[in-house]
């Protein structure tokens, strides 16, 4: 796949490998080992001087498709897949530092990777600072001569605050840092990390990637020589994706592009309805002018993407109220699936956090997160106004 192919085409047709049997949907390879032809043969496999599979652990051909077709469409030499989104991070970290180093990180990042990064990175001697995700003077200052890493995700959850991917690219670099983009809820169909400047893109494959909430999985993705103390952790610690899951995402994978486009029209039409319905106190999306940072947003993702948060009036009382009178909507935490899920950030999501770190933060008791799923946007339109009638 040399030619310049647009995302769409790179999302059907890149990473395919077939068997004996030239099938054209790929096959799944549900085996733990692969045999060898003689002695020799599996000589040269273990030292690396002919490539092929050895052991599921660390080569699967169904892992490898979906590994090839992610590398595509992120634009990177490399992607190493893992069991879940949090090993990928855990192994970006285990792979590339070691004790005695620092990480710079947004504050607005995923509820358990804030926990990793506090408590148990930091018992093996990795000390995190974290800074705002919108202001890259706080990134600078918090260097230190061992800092190594910068981490973030653009747009953050459940503020979707945009942090300027470029520029901290540039602050990293000059401190001698990776900067490294949790891209999961803009997926490479929307938004580039590796393009921008970035060295390492970080994937929760069970959102988008998957798209329709059926299994677990994750990535990294970057630099071949990066990558390969990323891929050592894996095959010797083995937080592998699974042969299974890893086709259902290949497959996932597939659609990816007509998805994000539909999650995104249906979250800008929500969020601009919501913006004019007098019982929202404020509505955040970055595909809305009102976005503190929307000239950043459109400049660095193709759309807003399918993440829509905002505000009424009453607290947790308030969104509860709301929440509940949805009928359509799932109530549950996760998003990037076709079905439209509804959450009360501050308790559930972020409920680990202290109330003076969520009003830091900015997540207040009466705000409520909308992943916008597929269905036709008239139904979740109406929907949301049964949930605002309540109050
Ligand atoms: C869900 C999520 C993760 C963790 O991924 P898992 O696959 O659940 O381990 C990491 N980052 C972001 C932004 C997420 O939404």
């Amino acid at each position: 796949m040399n030619e310049p192919f647009q995302p769409e085409t790179l999302a059907v047709r890149a990473g395919t490998q077939r068997s004996q049997f030239n099938e054209h949907s790929e096959a799944m390879y549900l085996t733990s080992s692969f045999v060898f032809a003689s002695a020799a043969e599996a000589a040269a496999r273990f030292s690396g001087a002919e490539p092929g599979p050895i052991y599921a652990r660390f080569t699967n051909p169904s892992v490898t498709m979906f590994e090839d077709r992610l590398a595509a469409l992120e634009g990177a030499e490399r992607c190493v897949a893992f069991a879940s989104g949090m090993a990928a991070i855990l192994a970006t970290v285990m792979g590339l530092m070691k004790a005695g180093e620092h990480v710079v990180a947004s504050r607005s990042i995923f509820g358990s990777t804030v926990q990793l990064f506090s408590n148990i990175l930091s018992r093996f001697g990795v000390e995190t600072t974290f800074v705002s995700p919108t202001d890259p003077e706080e990134w600078r200052a918090a260097i230190k001569p061992n800092t190594r890493l910068f981490f973030l995700e653009s747009p953050s959850n459940p503020l979707t605050e945009v942090s300027d991917i470029r520029a901290l690219a540039d602050i990293a670099h000059a401190a001698g840092a990776w900067l490294a983009v949790d891209n999961c809820f803009c997926t490479p169909i929307l938004q580039r990390p590796l393009e921008l400047g970035a060295d390492i893109v970080i994937h929760s494959a069970t959102k988008y990637l998957d798209g329709q909430g059926r299994v677990l999985g994750g990535a990294v993705l970057g630099k071949k020589d990066l990558m390969e103390g990323v891929y050592t952790f894996l095959r010797t610690a083995g937080p592998t994706l699974s042969a299974f899951n890893a086709w259902v995402l290949h497959k996932g994978l597939e659609t990816l592009g007509l998805r994000m486009r539909a999650h995104s029209e249906n979250a800008l039409e929500l969020a601009t309805w919501l913006e004019a319905h007098p019982k929202v106190a404020r509505v955040f999306y970055p595909g809305l002018p009102s976005h503190p940072q929307h000239e950043l947003a459109m400049n660095q993702q193709k759309t807003g993407g399918g993440i829509v948060a905002f505000e009424v009036a009453g607290g947790r009382e308030a969104a509860w109220k709301v929440i509940d009178a949805t009928r359509l909507m799932s109530i549950t935490a996760n998003l990037g699936d076709t079905r439209t899920t509804i959450t009360h950030p501050s308790s559930t999501t972020h409920s680990r956090m202290t109330p003076e770190q969520r009003a830091t933060a900015g997540i207040g008791d009466g705000l409520i997160r909308i992943a916008a799923g597929l269905e036709a946007v008239v139904d979740l339109r109406n929907d949301l106004a049964r949930g605002l009638d309540a109050l």
